[in-house]
């Protein structure tokens, strides 16, 4: 129990517990003291935060917020305030307390793990469109030659023409640049880096999944249909976690019309308002559909794929709850399947002081 007020808030009785809480021997060392020799700045906003809480006629109050021990260690306590029964007039409260610190070195190492996985799953990825990848860059550096080649001819003609080199030029460079861009958005794939949060057209990114893939597509014979209908909102979130869905996904679809014969391979993507102000986004295929629950295909390790990891969609469904979508599987009428990602748009304010 603590009297009031908590900035110098004394403390009338203490159990062992609490005691070992703020890294003291004994009980004795904390009944009669004050806590706010424990208490960080945030300890002193919360408690205050809690105190205030408590005078408008809350009856307990609970909230997370960091203490330092004695022996200097910062730790992270789940506080639940309450007034007792018999507060005698706003007296004192009874505080509970409980060191989450290790569960939240915990978490904090769950989530850097998911995020390890999630960035080996996309480098899994790129590997698989390795030849797609070499592709993308190789076509512009082919034409650099080639420009480069009609460009000396030029020079070397009896009357050179000197508009017809630099025709040549700004071919070279607009190559040069387009094989960089192709460079640098692999990089940015392949890089391991924090989740970001950032406004995201995705039109585009729509796009640069489609070109990424469109040599594998092409070699595999699959048809794809991208439409994207106008307007669409602008997102919240990590670009990267979102191409690396939307490329999952994509290839999952092409690798589940493997079976079929090369013509009859057609994949749609189709991007459009859900209804609630955010993106639908339906990648549609005619492949072998799915068997059994749909919901078994999001499992962690659950794969029909000889090689497979049966980590892809599991991860894919982890970044769309992250950023606050869903993602579903479902059987097509006609054949295939259908993945559905939801997304919700970037909720956006403007607030003028009265
Ligand atoms: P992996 O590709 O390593 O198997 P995923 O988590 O991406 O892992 O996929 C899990 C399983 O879901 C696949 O092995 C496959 O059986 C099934 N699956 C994924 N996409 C489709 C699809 N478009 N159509 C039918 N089944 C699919």
């Amino acid at each position: 129990m603590v009297d009031m007020a908590f900035g110098s808030a004394r403390v009338r009785n203490a159990n062992h517990a609490a005691a070992r809480l703020f890294g003291l021997a004994d009980r004795a060392e904390l009944i009669g003291g004050t806590i706010g020799e424990f208490a960080t700045a945030a300890a002193f906003e919360s408690l205050s935060r809690i105190y205030s809480g408590l005078l408008d006629g809350a009856e307990s109050i609970e909230e997370e917020t960091r203490f330092v021990t004695r022996a200097g260690e910062v730790i992270d306590v789940l506080l639940q305030v309450s007034l007792p029964p018999d507060h005698g007039g706003w007296k004192r409260v009874l505080v509970m307390a409980l060191d989450v610190t290790e569960r939240n070195r915990a978490q904090a190492r769950l989530a850097q793990s998911q995020a390890e996985l999630t960035h080996m799953s996309r480098v899994t990825t790129l590997g698989q469109l390795a030849a797609s990848i070499a592709h993308e860059v190789n076509q512009p550096l082919s034409a650099i030659i080639t420009y480069a080649r009609s460009g000396k001819r030029w020079l070397e003609r009896e009357a050179p023409s000197a508009a017809e080199v630099s025709d040549c030029l700004d071919h070279i460079t607009s190559n040069g640049t387009r094989a960089a861009d192709v460079i640098a958005r692999i990089r940015e794939l392949a890089r391991k880096a924090d989740p970001k949060r950032e406004g995201i057209a995705l039109p585009p990114l729509v796009e640069e999944t489609a070109a990424l893939l469109r040599r594998d597509f092409q070699a595999k014979g699959v048809a794809l249909d991208v439409v994207l209908a106008p307007g669409l909102p602008e997102l919240l979130g990590d670009r990267v976690q979102l191409q690396q869905v939307l490329m999952n996904l994509m290839l999952n679809a092409e690798q589940a019309m493997g079976p079929l014969a090369p013509e009859r391979r057609a994949l749609a993507v189709r991007a459009s308002p859900d209804g609630q102000g955010g993106v639908t986004v339906e990648i549609a295929d005619c492949g072998t559909g799915i068997e059994g629950d749909p919901e078994a295909l999001f499992r962690p390790f659950f794969t029909t794929k000889g090689e497979g990891m049966g980590m892809g969609l599991a991860i894919c469904r982890s970044i769309a709850e992250q950023h606050g979508g869903t993602l579903t599987a479902a059987n097509n009428a006609q054949g295939g399947a259908t993945f559905r990602l939801r997304l919700p748009a970037r909720i956006e304010m403007e607030i003028v002081p009265a």
